[in-house]
């Protein structure tokens, strides 16, 4: 971890959470997907064997893990050379324990409005994670903060506990957050209401996709927390709803994918509406030369709070599933489902159209599924999302705009059914598992050469 500030350091190293070295011969023995019939939703056995070259073998296409021919990049995606592909197989390696991270602070030594602090033990957090003990104490003094996090740190906490305490402390302070996806948006808002329970306010969500003149109506009571996708923001701005000189402070979470969005330009034209002596909180889960521009346009001498940790792929099993030519990858998919271990799947897909067409398929074959993705409507995603978080269906097949950010607890699973566009796309899939303290399992489809 690091701390600093901005001016001191370069705070990132350009990589996309660069935490997966290519160690793939360092898992050995074979190892099963359960192949004890009691445990099988199915009959047919399914075996993977670890290590280098090993069969997923059994079956009549055999598939295979390991070593195939190398072959020029494909257009747009990535994994199609060897050494890509050995990026999609590093096996967990526990041999050694993790130190347990010891915070500097517990959530009492914070200087916060009481109530919060007891709705923070309420939600059952104990201590702060490590991206929250580094910036809550910065956040609360009123610095601007530089959070490099990804979802699954509590990077959210991270910047609702100061702000919800700001607004608790500083009558008619209003905040502002940013976030790439409408999905996350809810979420963060969800989040927001379980910390300001009682409190007397509560936020509200601005997103495209759902109807405009309920946010418009709910705009009018002047929220203390609007948090919103820069596209509807920008759009409730121009028709004078959103009044931006009212808020002293804004949040950009996952302003990475925000850029890659193509949001840039609202986000400009946001933050160029409010005032310039606001209090900004910028995160993001990687640093390139962009995320660094846009730091030096949008903050003034931040802390820089870098937790980008190795966790999240230490704790996750990636291989390939080679898939050989001629063989179909949907009935290898069929059978992989066909295990109880799976039992909590997010299957990747890259399009609307195949995302959607996956998720009916294996519905039809019994693999309860749902699908999420950006030609359905707000209502859809979110009754897809709260059907896979609570088990009603066992597979939530996602394109990977809609599926950025999510935080479902336990996924058991994350299968790259088609390839991923970067190596950095693939490591948001992936981060979808493994969360917290579980482990998790990815595996990458890679078709036959
Ligand atoms: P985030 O990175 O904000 O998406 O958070 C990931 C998950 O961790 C969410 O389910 C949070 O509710 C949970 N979480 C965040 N902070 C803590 C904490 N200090 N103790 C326990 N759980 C936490």
């Amino acid at each position: 971890m690091q701390i600093g500030r901005w001016n001191h350091q370069s705070g990132g190293d350009g990589q996309a959470r660069g935490s997966t070295s290519p160690s793939r011969g360092s898992y050995g023995g074979e190892r099963s997907y359960s192949s004890r019939p009691q445990e099988r939703r199915g009959s047919s056995p399914y075996r993977s064997s670890g290590g280098r070259g090993g069969d997923f073998g059994g079956r009549s296409g055999g598939y295979s893990r390991g070593r195939a021919p190398a072959r020029g990049r494909g257009f747009g995606v990535f994994g199609e050379t060897e050494a890509e592909i050995s990026k999609f197989m590093n096996k967990t390696v526990v041999t050694t324990e993790e130190p347990v991270f010891v915070p500097e602070h517990k959530f009492s030594d914070f200087d916060i409005n009481a109530h919060l602090k007891a709705n923070i033990i309420a939600r059952g957090y104990e201590l702060p994670t490590p991206i929250q003990d580094k910036s809550i104490p910065h956040a609360l003094l009123g610095q601007d903060i530089v959070g490099l996090a990804e979802t699954g740190t509590g990077k959210t906490a991270a910047f609702l506990i100061p702000l919800i305490d700001k607004v608790m402390k500083q009558k008619g302070e209003r905040i502002l957050i940013m976030a790439p996806t409408r999905e996350l948006a809810v979420q963060i808002e969800q989040e927001l209401a379980g910390f300001a329970k009682g409190l007397g306010f509560r936020g509200m969500v601005a997103v495209g996709g759902a109807n405009i003149g309920p946010q418009i109506s709910a705009l009018r009571h002047n929220p203390a927390f609007v948090i919103g996708t820069p596209g509807r923001l920008k759009d409730l701005m121009e028709r004078k709803a959103l009044v931006l000189t009212d808020f002293g402070t804004v949040v950009l979470d996952e302003a990475d994918r925000m850029l890659d969005m193509g949001f840039i330009d609202d986000m400009r034209t946001i933050l160029a509406t409010m005032r310039k002596e606001r209090h900004t909180l910028f995160f993001s889960a990687t640093m390139s030369k962009e995320i660094e521009r846009l730091i030096g346009e949008f903050l003034s001498n931040p802390v820089v709070i870098s937790v980008k940790t190795r966790d999240t792929s230490k704790n996750i099993d990636q291989d390939v599933v080679r898939i050989p030519r001629g063989a179909d990858k949907f009935e290898v998919l069929v059978d992989l489902m066909q295990n109880r271990e799976f039992s909590k799947v997010l299957i990747f897909g890259r399009t609307k159209f195949g995302v959607e067409k996956l998720a009916k398929e294996l519905s039809r074959r019994h693999i309860h599924a749902e699908s999420i993705h950006g030609n359905k409507t707000y209502g859809a995603r979110i009754r897809a999302l709260e059907a896979f978080k609570h088990g009603k269906v066992v597979a939530l097949v996602a394109t990977d705009v809609a599926a950025r950010g999510l935080d479902i607890p336990a996924v058991t699973h994350v299968i790259n059914y088609d390839l991923p566009s970067t190596y950095e796309d693939y490591v948001h899939r992936i981060g979808r598992t493994g969360r917290a303290a579980h482990k998790g399992k990815a595996l990458t489809f890679v078709q036959g050469r």
